[in-house]
């Protein structure tokens, strides 16, 4: 394309700065005779990182965008009519690193999938293996501490398979406070993983409760340097309930990190380490902004999360720090509550990277909705789904679609963006723009200081990556839910990565494997 026309097009945006309509009907201009290898025709495109609303075509090819306007030509057309066209959500929380868990979150609007909460380890080999399997969303990952830390006390391991680190979680040899030389080493292999692309540093300090907050720190003094973020599971909050006065606040420790350091501490789902006490980590947050330190928000809109049961904070001596009872969490695949504390001590002795569902909220009681949305409208708090594998059949072997029946995962792991929007944007809480800004514009901004890359994500801008989601705004909602987890999220007409369909008319392209690797 010549710089003419480039700027013509950049034109056609910039009219339609402040959600005015740019003008509809066939253009004379020179673009009308351009034959693009596909455009998305008669959408509503909402783009919040260029503030333009507006019915318009969207050009594509090579895998950006490269024309946005009126009456744009295409070999390759997909029908976007009374849809919207929006920047793919991009979601910074994935656990869920297969072909079946993007094909659970391509139905819920995503494009790129990332784990940068528990990170990978070594990320080269992460991402070698992503390339070589190829992957229908876009993925990337964060340099693990949980697996620099097991190796740095435990010695080396030759499986860091996800499974094996999640069984690895309820292992107390991994928990303790670190020797100053262990903390030495734990930083060194960090470093190493910083240098080989990593997104930041994935930090599970919940699971590992002796680690001091000098350790903590100084992870976050090694991201500050590298200018890159932390993502935090944090700790346990200390307050009402808390039967422990011998350990940090999850909330305040974090937020003393952002500040000391200088880091930018992403605090990942916000909901589920608060709980009922939300307000009061919010407002916390918000003084530190306030005092000029960095620190992100992310929720999930659901009641209960999902982890290993062996995690350091299901013991049943620790429950209570938490505010749930051992009848709270649900043995999967069995989906039976459990019983009491001693059947809660026989399971994670005997399996301890069974999955769990901990129902931390009641999603019937309007009070603990109230909870939930708290967290997902408090100021730029984007929306991640902290998506997780799926267990039972489809799990392990070649990718089947559609998935057979007996699967279960945890609902957010194919409902989240399509839950948030129902109640969000469905309740009139928030608007379309600002659900998009959540879900796309906020991570795609995250992922910048990073990788310049992003900065070609969370917008459909004439040069931006073409991932794009085209859906029905008034068909998008969730399906999944805790007794049907794999239900796919309604009302996705298109998902394109890298400017190639995903899904096409509603339908999963299941050959498809368009995603790129996001690293720094
Ligand atoms: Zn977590």
């Amino acid at each position: 394309m010549d710089l003419s026309r480039r700027a013509l097009l950049l034109g056609g945006l910039a009219a339609g700065l402040g959600g005015c309509a740019i003008a509809k009907g066939p253009s004379p201009g020179p673009e009308s005779a351009v034959e693009h290898p596909l455009v998305i025709r008669g959408g509503r495109v909402v783009d919040p990182a260029q503030r333009f609303d507006a019915p318009a075509d969207v050009a594509i090819q090579d895998g950006r965008v490269v024309a946005v306007g009126p009456s744009l030509r295409g070999q390759v057309v997909l029908d976007a009519t009374d849809c919207v066209v929006a920047p793919g959500f991009i979601d910074l929380h994935s656990h869920a690193q297969t072909v079946v868990g993007n094909w659970l979150q391509a139905h819920d609007g995503v494009t790129t999938a990332l784990e940068l909460e528990a990170g990978a380890g070594p990320v080269a080999a992460a991402y070698a293996q992503a390339a070589s399997v190829g992957r229908p969303l876009n993925y990337g990952y964060s340099a693990s501490w949980a697996i620099a830390r097991i190796e740095a006390l435990t010695g080396p391991r030759a499986d860091r398979s996800p499974r094996s680190v999640l069984a690895r979680m309820g292992d107390p040899s991994w928990q303790r406070e670190a020797t100053s030389a262990e903390e030495d080493r734990i930083i060194g292999l960090l470093e190493a993983e910083l240098a080989a692309g990593a997104l930041g540093i994935g930090v599970l300090l919940g699971y590992a409760p002796g680690t001091g907050t000098n350790e903590y720190l100084r992870v976050a003094r090694l991201a500050a340097s590298r200018r890159v973020p932390t993502y935090t599971h944090s700790r346990a909050l200390v307050g009402a309930g808390a039967t422990r006065r011998d350990r940090p606040d999850g909330a305040a420790e974090l937020v003393r990190a952002a500040r000391e350091t200088g880091a930018h501490m992403h605090y990942c789902h916000v909901n589920s380490t608060s709980g009922r006490s939300i307000d009061r980590v919010l407002a916390l947050v918000d003084r530190v902004r306030r005092e000029g330190a960095t620190v992100t928000t992310e929720a999930y809109p659901y009641g209960a999360g999902m982890t290993g049961i062996g995690a350091a904070f299901l013991s049943p001596e620790r429950l209570a720090e938490i505010g749930v009872r051992p009848s709270d969490i649900v043995h999967m695949p069995r989906n039976e509550r459990v019983r009491d504390a001693d059947e809660l001590r026989r399971i994670r002795a005997a399996d301890p990277g069974r999955l769990a569902i901990i129902h931390f909220l009641d999603e019937t009681k309007p009070a603990d909705v109230k909870v939930i949305r708290a967290s997902l409208i408090h100021a730029d708090t984007m929306v991640a789904s902290d998506a997780m594998p799926l267990s039972g059949p489809g799990a392990a072997g070649a990718p089947v679609w559609p998935l057979p029946p007996g699967g279960v995962t945890h609902p957010r792991s194919a409902g989240t963006f399509g839950h948030a929007y129902r109640h969000l944007v469905g309740e009139r809480v928030v608007s379309l723009t600002e659900f998009i800004r959540r879900a796309s514009v906020l991570p795609a901004r995250i992922l910048e200081a990073a990788t310049g890359g992003a900065a070609r994500k969370g917008s459909l801008a004439v040069g931006a990556d073409a991932d794009v989601v085209v859906f029905d705004p008034a068909a998008f909602r969730d399906r999944a839910t805790y007794e049907g987890s794999t239900q796919t999220s309604a009302g996705v007409r298109h998902l394109l990565v890298a400017g190639a369909p995903v899904i096409r008319d509603g339908a999963l392209l299941i050959e498809a494997r368009p995603g790129r690797p996001v690293r720094a």
